[in-house]
């Protein structure tokens, strides 16, 4: 089965919708294969953003993903990479189509409340970055 990785980031953290959102993946068919919550330093966001590095919004990303605890997520279901991408919604809410995550949730284009991989060789380095084959149930 296929499996994406995705991050609840510290805006929804903070405003208690943890569960809100998890009840969305689940009922959108998603399997939860690993959770932890933890707060990110900022190299562990840098690495894990180092694409953007260079980037104008790169130091304020950083800057956010470590402004409070995020949730750290393996979901799996088939077609897990590009159903979560379009669960989420745009990377701005104001654009983002109607019902999907960022729509929902999203204070604005770097708050936008989730994370998810964009290619399947995305979800495999960004999956183990953060976990352990023996922490994925
Ligand atoms: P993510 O990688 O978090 O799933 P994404 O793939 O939709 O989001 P990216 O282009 O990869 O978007 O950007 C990573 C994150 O950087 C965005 O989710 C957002 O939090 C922040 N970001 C991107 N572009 C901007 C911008 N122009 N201004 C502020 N923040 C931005
Ligand atoms: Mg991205």
């Amino acid at each position: 089965m296929q499996q994406t990785f995705a991050i609840i980031k510290p805006d929804a953290v903070q405003r208690n919708i943890i569960g809100q959102i998890i009840a969305r993946l689940e009922k959108n068919g998603f399997r939860i294969a690993a959770m932890k919550m933890c707060h990110l330093s900022p190299a562990q966001a840098q690495g894990f953003y180092q694409e953007h590095e260079g980037k104008p919004f790169f130091d304020g990303l950083v800057e956010y993903m470590t402004s409070g605890p995020v949730v750290l997520c393996v979901l799996e279901k088939e077609n897990a990479v590009a159903d979560y991408r379009k669960l989420m919604g745009t990377t701005d809410p104001a654009e983002a189509e109607k019902g999907t995550l960022r729509a929902d949730f999203a204070v604005n284009k770097r708050q936008n409340s989730v994370h998810g991989s964009d290619s399947i060789a995305s979800a495999a380095r960004e999956i183990s970055y953060f976990f352990a084959q023996t922490e994925i149930v």
